[in-house]
Parts: C-alpha cells; sequence; structure tokens
C-alpha cells in the first residue's frame, strides 16, 4: 500500500486526490463516521452552514458554478464534498465505520501500522493525518450536568428526536454554532434563553440565493466564476490587517462597523451592553450572521449574561441563585482543538508518543511534519487555521507542500524523511513570537488559544504569505535516508 489517509472529510479527500495524481493510487482512506464528508457530515444542527461564501469555501480544482446560495448551508456543503469524492472515484477506496484508534512507526521497515478499532492493521509507508481541528465536541464540566431532568445534547450530536416545539429551551455557548441554531431554535421554542459568557464581534453576512442565470453564466463563463471567487478572496484578506494590528485603524473601523451593525437591530439598552465585546476585534473569531440578532428582538428570546453556577434537575442556576427553568439544555460550547489527532494514539520514532511530544502545546514544522514522526504529514494540523479565508485554501496549499514530501519518500523505497527538531523549533519560536503581536493573543479566550497564553491553531500571516511559504519543500529542514530492507 502506498498510504493511509485518516479521515474522509475536506482533508482526506484532498490527498486522496492528489495521491492519485501522483500516481499512488493504492491508499486507504478511513473514517470512524457512516459518511464521507467530515464536519459537514457531523454537524446537522438546524441552521448548520459556512460563514465563508460558497465560491470560496471550494476547492479550486473543483469548482461548483450550481452553488444555490452565498453562504452555504450543510447539506449542500455534504452534497459538494461526496460529489467531489465520487468524480475522483474515492468511496470505493474509503472506510467508512473504522475509527483508527492508533499508529506506530517502525524504524526496521520504514513503515507505520494503523491499528482499527477491531483490532485490524493496515500498514503503509506514508501517513496522513486528515482529522481536522474541530472534530470532538466540548461539554463544559459544569456542576449538576447529570442531573438535569430534560433533554441535552451538544450542537454537534444534535438531537433531533427532541421536539423544541413550545419548549423552554436554554442555550449554553454563543459561538459560531451557536449563532447558526438560535435563529431556528426561537422559531419554534416557546422560549429560549441564551447563557452568554462573552459576547461576540459580528459582521452582517448577506446572504442570499444565487440566482439561476448567475448559476448558467458561472457554468459558462469560468473566467466570470473565478473573478467571483476572487474578490470573494480579496475581500476576506483584507480582514487579515485586523488581526495583524489589534487597536490599528482597520480594527478600529471594523468595531465601528460591527457596531453599527449591531445598533442597527438592536435598540434595547441592555441588550445592547450585553452584546457589547469588551476586546479587540478578530480576538475570538468574527461572528457572520444576518438572521441572529433579529432573532434575539423576539418576544420569546432572551439573552442572560449572568453567570451560570450550575444545572439541576430543573434547569440552569445562576450565581445569584436565580433558577432558570428548562425543558431542553442546547451545548453550543464548541471543540476541544487542542489536542489534535487525539485520542488516536499515535507512536513516532523510539516509541516517543504524540501526546507526549505535545504535552507543551501541539507544534509543527510548517504545520504540516512533527519531529520524531517520520513520514507522517498532517493536513490542518497546528498553526494553519485562518480568522477570514476559506480553510480549503490553507489546506490546499499544505497539501502542494506535503505532495512534494511524498514523492521523496515513495521516489526511494525505504525512505525515512523527519523533520529536524531544531528547524521545527525555531520555526514554532518564529510563528509564537509573531502571533504574540496579533489579536488573538489580545486578552480574550478562544479556541485558538490554550490556558499557558500558546496558541496552536492559527497561522499568523496572509493566506499568501502562507501559500508562498508552502511552495516548495524544505529539504535542508528534514532528514532524508533511504534504510536498507
Ligand atoms: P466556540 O466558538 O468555541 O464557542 C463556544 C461557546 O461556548 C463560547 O460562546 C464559549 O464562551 C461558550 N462556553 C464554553 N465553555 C463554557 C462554559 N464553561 N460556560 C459557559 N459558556 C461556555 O464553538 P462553536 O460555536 O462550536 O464554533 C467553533 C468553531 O467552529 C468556529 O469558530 C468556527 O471556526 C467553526 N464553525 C464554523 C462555522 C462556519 O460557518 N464556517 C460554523 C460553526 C462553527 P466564551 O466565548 O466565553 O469562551
Amino acid at each position: 500500500m502506498d498510504a493511509i489517509i485518516i479521515g474522509a472529510g475536506m482533508s482526506g479527500i484532498l490527498a486522496a486526490i492528489k495521491l492519485d495524481e501522483m500516481g499512488l493510487a493504492d491508499w486507504v482512506m478511513v473514517d470512524k463516521a457512516t459518511d464521507i464528508g467530515g464536519t459537514w457530515h457531523e454537524n446537522v444542527y438546524p441552521g448548520c452552514g459556512c460563514d465563508v461564501p460558497s465560491h470560496l469555501y471550494s476547492y479550486s480544482f473543483a469548482p461548483n458554478p450550481n452553488w444555490t446560495r452565498g453562504y452555504p448551508l450543510q447539506a449542500e456543503i455534504k452534497a459538494y464534498f461526496k460529489g467531489v469524492a465520487e468524480k475522483y472515484d474515492l468511496p470505493g477506496r474509503t472506510r467508512l465505520n473504522t475509527e483508527a484508534t492508533g499508529a506506530s512507526w517502525d524504524a526496521k521497515s520504514a513503515t507505520w501500522t494503523v491499528t482499527l478499532h477491531n483490532k485490524k492493521k493496515l500498514t503503509a509507508p506514508i501517513l496522513i493525518m486528515g482529522c481536522g481541528q474541530l472534530n470532538k465536541p466540548m461539554i463544559p464540566d459544569i456542576a449538576g450536568r447529570a442531573k438535569f431532568k430534560g433533554a441535552q445534547f451538544h450542537s454537534a450530536t444534535w438531537d433531533h428526536s427532541v421536539d423544541l416545539k413550545g419548549k423552554r429551551v436554554g442555550v449554553i455557548g454563543s459561538g459560531a454554532s451557536a449563532v447558526q441554531f438560535v435563529p431556528p431554535v426561537v422559531e419554534v421554542a416557546g422560549h429560549m434563553t441564551l447563557f452568554q459568557r462573552t459576547p461576540n464581534w459580528f459582521i452582517e453576512r448577506a446572504d442570499e440565493l444565487i440566482p439561476e442565470k448567475t448559476q448558467k453564466l458561472f457554468a459558462r463563463f469560468d473566467w466570470i466564476r473565478k473573478l467571483a471567487r476572487l474578490k470573494i478572496f480579496m475581500g476576506l484578506n483584507a480582514l487579515s490587517e485586523a488581526f495583524e494590528k489589534p487597536g490599528g485603524t482597520v480594527a478600529k473601523a471594523l468595531e465601528e462597523q460591527c457596531t453599527e451593525y449591531m445598533h442597527s437591530i438592536i435598540t434595547d439598552p441592555e441588550l445592547r451592553r450585553k452584546l457589547t465585546p469588551d476586546y479587540a476585534v478578530g480576538c475570538k473569531r468574527i461572528l457572520f450572521a444576518d438572521d441572529f440578532f433579529p432573532a434575539l428582538t423576539k418576544p420569546n428570546a432572551f439573552v442572560e449574561d449572568r453567570p451560570i453556577k450550575g444545572i439541576e434537575a430543573k434547569g440552569v442556576r445562576l450565581e445569584d441563585g436565580t433558577l432558570v427553568p428548562l425543558d431542553v439544555i442546547v451545548w453550543g460550547t464548541g471543540f476541544d482543538t487542542h489536542h489534535f489527532i487525539a485520542p488516536m494514539e499515535v507512536t513516532g520514532a523510539d516509541g516517543v508518543k504524540l501526546a507526549d511530544a505535545w504535552k507543551e502545546g501541539a507544534e509543527a514544522y510548517r504545520g504540516v511534519s512533527v519531529s520524531g514522526f517520520p513520514n507522517m504529514f498532517i493536513l490542518y494540523g497546528p498553526n494553519t487555521n485562518t480568522g477570514n479565508i476559506s480553510i480549503i485554501y490553507m489546506v490546499e496549499q499544505q497539501a502542494k507542500y506535503i505532495m512534494q514530501g511524498v514523492r521523496r519518500i515513495a521516489g526511494a523505497p525505504g525512505t525515512v524523511l523527519d523533520v529536524r527538531a531544531d528547524a521545527q523549533a525555531a520555526h514554532n519560536v518564529d510563528i509564537q513570537a509573531r502571533l504574540a503581536k496579533t489579536a488573538w493573543a489580545a486578552g480574550c479566550n478562544s479556541w485558538y488559544r490554550t490556558a499557558s497564553g500558546k496558541i496552536p491553531n492559527n497561522y499568523p500571516g496572509r493566506a499568501l504569505q502562507f501559500a508562498r511559504e508552502m511552495r516548495h519543500f524544505e529539504d535542508e529542514a528534514y532528514d532524508r535516508r533511504v534504510i536498507s530492507k
């Protein structure tokens, strides 16, 4: 076998296509889920969609002129990824319902062995991780959670058997997922209380249907679609300056724009107070929405910003002693974003565990290679996330880099390609120094930043800079040798 790919979402699909293009078609892709699509298969909460415009939220080489709306909804995105996978003949070589529980490097044979949930093993010289950064739902350890008598579930494992009609629904968390499902919940619930710990900065999304005649135009004249994609890219790219210079001119203008937008819909001074952030724009992910603020003005919607003390049988107890009675609790509390690849146990050269190598926080060389874990490549790994550009763009740049490494390994059987520890360390000192100056370090809690202040998720520069950095494989940063088998 040429390679093993773990995860059949956006990253895994891309890796499989690129391996095929190189003539390395003897790969296998495994995914624990029941279908291809990764996060877009798993997240099916009401209102689920993408806040990156559709024409940028697609692979550069697999355009979809027929996106039906400016911001795609979950079903259309999942159909897109499945369609691409089918076009490239991937499903037959993808093992679904197959969880990889461990992976270990064997120095003697220069191969990776991946152990599956059923104890079966796969072996190949190349291992590609496409597990994503947002796939382990996180429910905080709030006292008394198990005592709640009503239904409760996380946004990423939405329980559609629970009818919310007329119910008193409590939503805990107010991030990117919650702002998408709060409007449809308010639509049906008797009452919705949003327990908000920290308010967010919002940009109006202005989503709309893409008329059929525009779709036809995009299908007929691909250059027009490409121009539309470029325009979206440039618009989102302009936000980068707000991340790079917190408190700078662009950041201030953006804060004003966000405040104006919020004030244009929210007129109640108390609600305005609750929804006004007190930290630099961009520190947490800026949210794009157009139905969230209107939903909060409905008579059955309420924003609770008093801290939660605990959960009780009948609802949520606030620290000031108030009980908010509830029938259903929805946890919109995000994901464990710092333990990349876990819970899979990955053992590299000399028996080193990835979890131990990363005990001070995940890091990699250029986001894709980890020293001591030869011939392993990560897509959407440490410090490759962005707060504005489509993550598909970023992952495509990583794939370009990774495939050059793959070529070096596949070119000579027995090749061991391992990034040098000093190169990885120097790269990460630079990354963290650059990150320390960004809005992401400007004093807020977010899924980008660990408790110790390290930022293992984001890339501290512009998307085009990232593309430049990922264009050429950095041979001098790697040890390369060929073992005789
Ligand atoms: P999130 O942005 O991490 O939000 C989690 C929310 O839960 C925050 O409001 C957080 O409050 C709250 N929370 C966490 N622990 C809490 C506690 N102990 N008590 C009270 N509140 C608590 O998670 P998410 O909304 O699932 O989104 C995660 C990421 O997924 C997004 O940033 C985005 O990258 C991606 N996503 C993307 C889209 C898209 O359209 N492209 C859609 C959904 C999600 P604090 O803010 O105070 O920590």
